[in-house]
């Protein structure tokens, strides 16, 4: 739908001399459709866990009132399903702050390699909790980039959060970090590889939709909310780089941020 505004020119002026206003509206109500979309599965995201407390405090109050072991179970879901509440609003609380930023540029400079062994030493815990071994071998000099050094760190532990999760446990998680050259722009890769059971392809290109899950009961069992890798994306977006995503059914993946490199002080 394109609306065509016929706009007098300054007054005093040719009264004939017209200036066409093209506005294209299929613009704004995708946009538009796409806020209401959010706001309806954000809702529907929070009401699920919400409603299945309810249900328990009532089962608690009523039926349940003096078994002390069903108390126990009930509990225990609840306080799992609090916190996944919890977890789905940090998200949205992130995708939020990262929007408002959006068109703010970035101005500081970011060191890859210090900031990746940071995100490391970070995430060991996590790894080892899954019983992953996080490997990175920190390459020579230093890497930088115009960037936000918290939103980079998002990035990176997100990416690495999904091998640990999505990873075989028992299995290696390798963190790498490259210089590349596409024709006239240098960029830096970080690539995040996991040996797990892969992605099949067709669900690739939508990974980054917002809450978008391959075979959303097995991922949910594994805590997710379905936010962190559009989480990533954004982000990304901000820094003008990109999010190549390689995965081969059985052998694994790799996720892989590609930023435009900053030498001598200047974005190529
Ligand atoms: P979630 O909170 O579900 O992990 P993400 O947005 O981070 O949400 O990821 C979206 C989906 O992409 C996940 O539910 C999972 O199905 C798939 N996925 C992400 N990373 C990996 C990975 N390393 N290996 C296999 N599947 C992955």
């Amino acid at each position: 739908e394109v609306e065509i505004s016929p706009v007098p020119a300054a007054r005093g002026e040719d009264p004939f001399f017209f200036l066409m206003l093209f506005h294209d509206r299929t613009v704004e109500h995708e946009v538009e459709r796409m806020r209401s979309d959010f706001v309806a599965n954000a809702s529907h995201e929070l009401r699920t866990p919400l409603a299945s407390v309810i249900g328990f405090i009532e089962t608690l109050q009523g039926p349940a009132r003096d078994d002390p072991v069903a108390r126990e179970k009930f509990l225990g879901v609840m306080h799992d399903q609090a916190r996944r509440m919890s977890r789905l609003i940090d998200d949205l609380m992130s995708l939020s702050r990262i929007e408002m930023k959006r068109h703010i540029p970035i101005e500081t400079r970011v060191d890859l390699n210090t900031l990746l062994r940071e995100t490391c030493e970070m995430m060991a815990p996590l790894a080892a909790e899954s019983g992953v071994a996080l490997e990175f071998e920190p390459p020579q000099g230093e890497f930088l980039v115009l960037g936000e050094r918290d939103q980079l760190i998002q990035v990176f532990s997100n990416l690495i959060e999904n091998a640990c999760k999505y990873g075989d446990s028992g299995e290696r998680v390798v963190l790498s970090l490259s210089a590349g050259r596409n024709r006239d722009l240098s960029y830096y890769d970080v690539s995040v590889r996991d040996f797990g059971a892969g992605i099949p392809a067709e669900h690739v290109p939508r990974l980054t939709e917002r809450f978008y899950r391959v075979d959303a009961g097995r991922s949910k069992a594994r805590r997710g909310t379905g936010l962190g890798l559009s989480i990533v994306r954004n982000i990304l977006v901000r820094h003008r780089a990109e999010l190549l995503i390689e995965s081969e059914l059985g052998k694994g993946s790799v996720f892989t941020a590609r930023l435009p490199a900053l030498k001598d002080g200047r974005s190529f």
